[in-house]
């Protein structure tokens, strides 16, 4: 069954069994985790880090930033959740999803250089607070997101 909108799960840990349609979060906000919205019961992990998604939590509605999209999985599915809700974003070449990953090493890298340091291990970054350099960052992604996908 395919999701159309996710309601988010404050957890200790992600469960072994996730539901249908709940995007789990760590009370550490350190990993979120979900079952792809395609409906192929696949799990999907991301880390939770200024360099990896972050999470926004707004009047109970959940925020995931940035695109999930499930290349490795047979569904190939690409999606956002924003506010809540499951926008699909269609099927993406691979020409375009190696577009995508470069701007997002791009992106990281500018990023790190604005900081002035250099890119920490994915370990050692996980439980820093987001500066709000990237929150500024983000908040513009998303309104440009929205706007591409506005239907
Ligand atoms: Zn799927």
């Amino acid at each position: 069954m395919r999701s159309e909108r996710f309601k988010h799960q404050v957890v200790d840990s992600i469960p072994e069994r996730l539901q249908v349609g709940t995007l789990y979060v760590t009370t550490d906000r350190d990993v979120a985790g979900h079952l792809c919205a395609c409906g192929c019961g696949r799990e999907v992990i991301t880390p939770l880090s200024p360099t990896d998604w972050s999470i926004t939590i707004d009047q109970h509605r959940a925020t995931l930033d940035p695109s999930i999209g499930n290349w490795a999985f047979p569904c190939r599915s690409h999606y956002f959740i924003w506010d809540g809700e499951v926008i699909w974003a269609g099927n993406m070449s691979n020409k375009a999803i190696a577009q995508g990953r470069q701007r997002n090493k791009a992106c990281k890298l500018s990023y790190y250089r604005q900081l002035n340091e250099t890119p920490p291990m994915p370990q050692e970054h996980l439980r820093k607070p987001l500066p709000p350099l990237r929150r500024t960052r983000i908040q513009r992604l998303v309104a440009w997101w929205k706007r591409l996908f506005a239907r």
